[in-house]
Formats: structure tokens, C-alpha cells, sequence
């Protein structure tokens, strides 16, 4: 491209960082970014080249000169002892051969790298005195960040307390598993609220909350990858650093390696590309350090990156396709959620033919219309996502897609609530709704029927075998074996899985109602409180907004619910199939001033422990509702790993499951208690 003149730098200087300041206040203040982040890099990179070119241009002010964030009302500030800086990037292989130049013009030392994932999240300094986990900060513009201490202390892997007691400061990025990302998206659009654009700005989202319930709630993890004021800890180089990190009970990314040239770094991030989508977090790049730290120091900073690292960034996988169809599904709620069908195209490791719009509002907003070409890329690495409309593509004869006005299940009309982004059905017959809501009743949280996947709901379903979710109780084998692929044996298992959910204790029937607002949580402390059925039934809102936590939203929710006349026949028919409507929690629960963490969760323990035999650990996590296992699968909620855990800690950090350290297991286990 030719260069510009001054006058022409001097008026796009101006329209970049506008441009710029816009982006980052939708990215870093409303966690909602409005363009990708390769359109964002093009747009700085394009900034860095003028101010390259014209020095005198560059302001205190410019972007190129301060790390990003802002900081939110509602929090405290924290002032950083060392500021936390950005990192400058890398976008080929060239950048990267022109950083290693440039490390060498600036030391005479041999240079070693080390390589490191770089996690998308949101970058957390932690400070700890004498060991004990005192106060955690976001970034912020690098110099101050926010006070989200509170936040921090949900996230079950930083540890309340290291195994020496040190004094400094930790960083790292806290970050949202790709697994947990999907299921909160899920969520999110059952419950017809806007759903996150990517992990980052979920797991931004979630620590940057007033409420930390809501963090405890999103099952974030972290990695820790760096430290300031950290002479206690001895150590020379990053290599020595993140071992010693680990060694005292800080979680550290084991993905990482040692190199002698920029060439090897160069095979290692071609290695890390084809391996990325099968890790179980997103990576946007990897960070290529300087390992040695005097080498570090001697070759410095910019005012807003350490010159020693440099952060190579994968580009964009976004691919171009059709629209041939949206297809509409309603959910257990009523929310109706509109998919795009295109023509199959190879995206990020796997071929994708459908991509959610989640809501009305977003279809309009994208107006994405049949016979369109459009950009797909995959959101945090997995949920295909329409980018947008290639324009020029469009036919002249094209037309907006129209607005549903029925339900596409039971052809009642629709309803646009004013608070909600979604369409919804209100139709409480409507039949697709009762489908789904079949499928959440006999789920593992609710009533924990297995055998009834939702293929086998659906034709129960279709064959009129049941007609809503009491109508469960009185199927027979007869009825059964009218089902496709299920022979006498499935169907016995079935019957006796049904059977045996007539003794669950009431907060799984409540929970498996899918009373609008009333989450597990909500079930387990309303059954707690009210024991009975008959009681629940008749309490007021005054007595439900009583409970710990509970709001005006969900007490008219259930008392709404229970005065539907449909609701006591239906309670009326679980009575008469002998199903239990009391509560049968054990009492050392019940009372316990604080709800147990431990409660219904699937644990592993595993490695040496130190404080008490894996015998006494498992007894207490027992009593105080959870359940220990001896292996690691999906199911897991977490593992609490001891000294020189091996396979499945391995195996636990493959499916992104949440690690524990002792000292974690030991202050939940004397908080629950207590
Ligand atoms: P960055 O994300 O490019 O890199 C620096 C950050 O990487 C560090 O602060 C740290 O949080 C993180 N990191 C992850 N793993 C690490 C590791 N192992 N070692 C060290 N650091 C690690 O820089 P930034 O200043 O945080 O953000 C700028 C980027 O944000 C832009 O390049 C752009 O991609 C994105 N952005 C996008 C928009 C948008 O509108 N889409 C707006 C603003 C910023």
C-alpha cells in the first residue's frame, strides 16, 4: 500500500481510534464485542503502522499506548504494586522471526524460549500473605483494576491457602471451560436472555459480578502464569516459576515447552494449531517468552508489553455458506428459538450445517434471510456462529424473514415479552413443551430416570403412551415394547429405573416440574422448608420470600404455579401412583447453618492426603451429601488431588474438570461443617 501523508495519517489516526475506543467499551465494559477480534487487530495493527510512520501523531491517549480495560462502577479499585501489562502480538511467521531479531539486537545473552497456551480469559492477580489468599483484582487499564475478591474466593481452583506460606502475588487467567460455555449458553437461551459471544466474555461476565452466587454458579477454572514481588519463591526463570507455582498448590497449564530457536517455536505453534480444538478450554494463541528472568529484565518494557514475549494469535477460521432454511424449535419453557440450515461446510475441525440465531431479536439484527450467503465461524471454538450477511451476494428480490406469528408445535399464537428477546409459546399444553419437559423430568438432577434418552421420549410421546410427565407411572411393559429398539431386558430396566424414582425425595419432583425460576437449588431449600407437598402448596409469598435468597420473582412463580387447577390433578395422579411427595433430606443437612457445597456432587479423590485418611475424607464428604467415586468421567463435579496424583488427574484436566487442591478439600469440608 502507499504510504499515506501526514495529512491523511493525521485524519484516519483519528477515525481508528474512535473506531477502536468504541470497540473496546462493547468488549471490556459490556462483555458483548461488536466485531471479531481479527477485525479489531486489522484496525490497531492499521494504527500501529501510521504511528510507526509518524511518531509525532502518537498520544498518551492512543490505544497503542495503554492496556485496554476499564474499570466498572459498583467495584472497588485496586492499585496494582506492578502494573499488568498487555502483550504485543504476532500474526505470522514473519513477526515472529522480526521479535527474535529484536530480542537479539537487545541482549547479548543466549536466548531461550518457553512456550506457553494463551488461555482466552480474563487476566486476575491474586495477592497472598503468609500463604493465605487475601485479595484478587481484575487487570483493569493495567495500573488499577477492580476488587473482585469475592469472586475469586467461587473459584474452586485457586486455593485459599498455599502449602508454604508465601507473600506475593500471583497472575494468571481465569477462564470458562468450553463445556460449561455451551451449557450456559444453553441456559441462557431457555431462559430467553441474550446469550455470550465467546468464553472470554463469559468468563468476564461472571467474575465481574456484584453478585458472586451468580459466579459460583459458572464453574470457572484458572490458570496462573506469571507473579510479581516474588523473591520468597527463589526462583531464576519462568520454567522454575510455574513448577514452583504448582509445587505450592497454584493450578498451572502443563502445555507448555522449552525452546533453543525461534524455529522450534515456530513447530510447536503449528503443532498447537492442529491440537487447540481438543482441548476442553479456548486458546487464542500462544505466548512465547523469554525464559531466562536477567535476561528478561535486561531486555525491558514498552509502556505497555514486555519487548522479552510476544503473543502469536491463530487466525480466524470463518468460512462462507448458504441459508437454505430457519427452522424453529420450542423449548421446555416456551421459548422459541430459530436455527439456520445451510448448505454442510468444513469449519474448525468439523463440518457444520446448522447454527442457532438464538432469538428473534438477533435474527432481525443479523437479518439473516433464506438463499443468503453467509460467514460462519465456530464460537469458542465449538457452537457454529453466523458472523453476518456477505451483501453483495443478496439478491435484489430478497426479502426480510418474516416474523413467526404461531407456535410451529401447537399453532397458538406466539408472544414477544417486552423483557425478553425470545418469542414464546404460552400455550402450557402446547406439545412440544411437554416433550422437552419429559426430558428434563426423568434427568439425572431431577427425577434420575435413566434408560429414557430423548429418542425414547419422543416416540413415547408420538405413540401417546403418555401424555404428560405422571402419565410416566403407569406405563406398562406392554406399552414399552411398542417402542422401537427396546427389547424386554431395556424395558425391564426402564420399569424398575421408574419404580425406583416413586421414593426420590421431594426437591427432585419439584425441581423436575420445570416451575419457571425454580432452578435445583431452589427445589432442594423449598423442600427443605416446607417438608411437604400439601404445605408447599398452600404456602404464600410472604413465606417463600422468608427463605435465604429468595426473591419476589421466584415466590410468585410457585405460587402462581401451584394455584393452577391442572398442577393439583397432576399432583393428585403422583399421589395416586404411589410416588413420594415429602422431603427426605437427612437431617444433619437440614440444619446445617450454611448449604452444604458437597451436596449431590460427584467427587474423586485421588493422589497421597495429608490430613486425613481417603477413608475419613470420603465418610465426611458423605454426611455431608456428596458422593465419592473412583473414577473420573463426565459426571464428575470435581477431584480433590493429593501428592503425586497421576492418571486421572491427567484424565480430569482432559475433560476440563475442576481440581482441587487439599487445602481446598479441608476449608470446605471445616466451612460446611461449621
Ligand atoms: P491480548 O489478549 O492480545 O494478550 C495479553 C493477555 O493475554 C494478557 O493480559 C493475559 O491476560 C493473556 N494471557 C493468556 N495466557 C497467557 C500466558 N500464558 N502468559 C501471559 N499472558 C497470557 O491483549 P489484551 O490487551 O488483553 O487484549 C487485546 C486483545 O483483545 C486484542 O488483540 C483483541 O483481540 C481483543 N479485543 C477485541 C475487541 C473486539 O471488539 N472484538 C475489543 C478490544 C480488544
Amino acid at each position: 500500500m502507499k504510504k499515506r501523508t501526514l495529512a491523511e495519517s493525521e485524519e484516519r489516526v483519528v477515525t481508528l481510534r474512535e473506531e477502536l475506543s468504541k470497540h473496546s467499551y462493547a468488549y471490556y465494559v459490556l462483555d458483548k464485542p461488536s466485531i471479531t477480534d481479527q477485525e479489531y487487530d486489522q484496525l490497531y495493527h492499521e494504527l500501529v503502522e501510521i504511528e510507526t510512520d509518524y511518531p509525532e501523531l502518537i498520544t498518551s491517549e492512543s490505544p497503542t499506548q495503554r492496556v485496554g480495560g476499564t474499570i466498572l462502577p459498583g467495584f472497588e479499585k485496586v492499585t496494582h504494586d506492578v502494573p499488568m501489562l498487555s502483550l504485543g502480538n504476532a500474526f505470522n511467521q514473519t513477526d515472529l522471526l522480526n521479535f527474535d531479531q529484536r530480542v537479539k539486537r537487545l541482549t547479548d545473552r543466549p536466548i531461550q524460549y518457553i512456550c506457553e497456551l494463551k488461555i482466552d480469559g480474563l487476566a486476575v492477580s491474586l495477592r497472598y500473605k503468609n500463604g493465605i489468599f487475601q485479595q484478587g483484582a481484575t487487570r483493569g487499564d493495567g495500573v488499577v483494576g477492580e476488587d473482585i475478591t469475592q469472586n475469586l474466593r467461587t473459584v474452586k481452583a485457586i486455593p485459599l491457602q498455599l502449602a508454604e506460606p508465601y507473600t506475593f502475588e500471583v497472575r494468571g487467567e481465569c477462564y470458562m471451560p468450553k463445556a460449561s460455555f455451551a451449557k450456559l449458553n444453553e441456559e441462557r437461551d431457555e431462559k430467553g436472555l441474550e446469550i455470550f459471544a465467546n468464553p472470554r466474555n463469559a468468563a468476564a461476565g461472571s467474575l465481574r459480578q456484584l453478585n458472586s452466587k451468580v459466579t459460583a454458579s459458572r464453574n470457572l477454572n484458572v490458570y496462573l502464569y506469571s507473579a510479581a514481588n516474588f523473591d520468597e519463591l527463589e526462583v531464576d526463570s519462568q520454567e522454575e516459576l510455574l513448577k514452583k507455582l504448582a509445587a505450592i498448590g497454584l493450578r498451572t497449564n502443563p502445555e507448555r515447552r522449552l525452546f533453543d530457536s525461534i524455529e522450534e517455536v515456530w513447530s510447536f505453534i503449528e503443532e498447537m494449531t492442529a491440537k487447540r480444538q481438543q482441548l476442553p478450554y479456548e486458546i487464542d494463541g500462544i505466548v512465547i517468552k523469554v525464559n531466562d528472568f536477567a535476561t528478561q529484565e535486561e531486555i525491558g518494557y514498552t509502556v505497555k508489553a514486555p519487548r522479552w514475549a510476544i503473543a502469536y494469535k491463530f487466525p480466524a477460521e470463518i468460512k462462507e455458506t448458504v441459508v437454505r432454511t430457519i427452522e424453529w424449535t420450542v423449548g421446555r419453557t416456551g421459548v422459541v428459538t430459530p436455527t439456520a440450515i445451510m448448505d454442510p461446510v468444513f469449519v474448525a475441525g468439523s463440518t457444520v450445517q446448522r447454527a442457532s440465531l438464538h432469538n428473534i431479536d438477533l435474527l432481525q439484527e443479523k437479518d439473516v434471510r433464506i438463499g443468503d450467503t453467509v460467514l460462519i465461524h465456530k464460537a469458542g471454538d465449538i457452537i457454529p456462529e453466523i458472523l453476518g450477511v456477505v451483501l453483495e451476494n443478496r439478491s435484489s428480490d430478497s426479502e426480510p424473514y418474516p416474523i413467526p406469528e404461531t407456535c410451529p408445535a401447537c399453532g397458538s399464537q406466539l408472544a414477544h415479552l417486552e423483557e425478553e428477546v425470545a418469542l414464546r409459546c404460552l400455550n402450557p399444553k402446547c406439545p412440544a413443551q411437554i416433550k422437552e419437559g419429559l426430558s428434563h423430568f426423568v434427568s439425572r438432577n431431577a427425577m434420575n430416570i435413566s434408560g429414557l434418552g430423548e429418542k425414547v421420549v419422543s416416540q413415547m410421546f408420538e405413540k401417546r403412551l403418555v401424555k404428560d410427565v405422571a402419565g410416566l407411572y403407569t406405563l406398562t411393559m406392554e406399552d414399552l415394547l411398542q417402542l422401537e429398539k427396546i427389547k424386554e431386558k431395556s424395558a425391564t430396566n426402564i420399569l424398575n429405573a421408574i419404580d425406583a424414582s416413586r421414593d426420590n425425595s421431594l426437591e427432585r419432583l419439584l425441581f423436575g416440574l420445570g416451575i419457571r425460576h425454580v432452578g435445583a437449588k431452589a427445589a432442594r431449600m423449598l423442600a427443605q422448608e416446607f417438608e411437604t407437598i400439601e404445605r408447599l402448596m398452600t404456602a404464600t409469598k410472604e413465606e417463600i420470600v422468608a427463605i435465604e435468597g429468595f426473591g419476589e420473582i421466584i415466590a410468585d412463580s410457585v405460587v402462581a404455579y401451584f394455584s393452577l387447577p391442572e398442577v393439583a390433578d397432576l399432583l393428585e395422579e403422583f399421589r395416586q401412583s404411589g410416588v413420594n411427595l415429602t422431603y427426605k433430606g437427612s437431617k444433619k443437612i437440614t440444619i446445617a447453618p450454611q448449604e452444604s457445597i458437597w451436596q449431590g456432587k460427584t467427587v474423586v479423590l485421588t493422589g497421597k492426603l495429608n490430613h486425613y485418611t481417603r477413608q475419613e475424607a470420603t465418610e465426611m464428604i458423605e454426611n455431608l451429601g456428596g458422593n465419592v467415586t473412583s473414577s473420573v468421567s463426565k459426571s464428575t463435579d470435581w477431584i480433590v488431588a493429593g501428592l503425586d496424583a497421576g492418571s486421572k488427574l491427567k484424565k480430569a484436566e482432559s475433560l476440563g474438570i475442576p481440581i482441587w487442591t487439599e487445602a481446598e478439600m479441608l476449608e470446605h469440608l471445616e466451612r460446611s461443617e461449621r
